[in-house]
């Protein structure tokens, strides 16, 4: 796999820890970002390999010195950030490594880092993305519909992404975004040449 920057986002609930975890196990060389948060830790999610879960000061701090690539308040409430240093390092070694992160992030990262390749991953619907946020039982009702809002918002965004994945099945997700990530045979056009400036492309 080339070394290439790759940013999966997408709506809340619509899959894109499991397909990233996917890749990670088809793919053990590709360099899977571990986020920041202030969010505390769900049951079994582990600091440091899940996240850094870290208090807001701490955060803060992180992010006065220069230490986040992107960071965002994610659905009104806790903060999310890339560490700078281990994507940089990816990068420097050709490794591929891949971000997943919410829309904000994804925006920020174009700005600083545009020969990145921006996926989208959507869910086959609405109703089956609900299914899904109420399925996972992790949130409360408040919560719910705040991840809610924030879908309807980022779900908008589409266009603004190199590549669109829908996730029906997870197993069909990987395999599309590994055979991206792999790249076309020499000599064909790559999401990487994508002109978002060329309404034609
Ligand atoms: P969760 O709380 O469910 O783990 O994640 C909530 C949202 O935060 C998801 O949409 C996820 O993509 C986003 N997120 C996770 N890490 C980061 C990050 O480092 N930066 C940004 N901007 N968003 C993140």
């Amino acid at each position: 796999m080339p070394g290439r920057l790759f940013v999966l986002a997408g709506p809340t609930a619509v899959g894109k820890g499991t397909v990233a975890a996917g890749i990670r196990e088809q793919h053990p060389e590709v360099y899977l970002s571990v986020s920041a948060t202030t969010r505390p830790p769900r049951p079994g999610e582990v600091d440091g390999v899940h996240y850094h879960f870290v208090s807001v000061e701490e955060f803060d701090r992180l992010v006065e010195q220069g230490q986040m690539l992107e960071w965002a308040v994610v659905h009104g409430v806790h903060r999310y950030g890339t560490p700078r240093g281990p994507v940089q390092q990816a990068v420097d070694d050709d490794r591929p490594a891949l971000l997943e992160i919410d829309l904000q992030g994804a925006r920020q990262v174009r700005e600083t880092m545009p020969e990145a390749v921006f996926v989208f991953l959507k869910p086959p619907s609405w109703e089956e993305l609900v299914r899904r946020l109420v399925g996972r039982g992790t949130e409360t009702e408040e919560e719910r519909e705040r991840r809610l809002d924030t879908a309807r918002r980022e779900l908008a965004a589409e266009s603004e992404f190199d590549v669109t994945i829908v996730n029906r099945e997870v197993p069909q997700a990987v395999a599309e975004l590994v055979a991206l990530m792999v790249g076309p045979p020499d000599g064909e056009a790559s999401p990487h040449d994508f002109d978002p400036t060329n309404s034609e492309a």
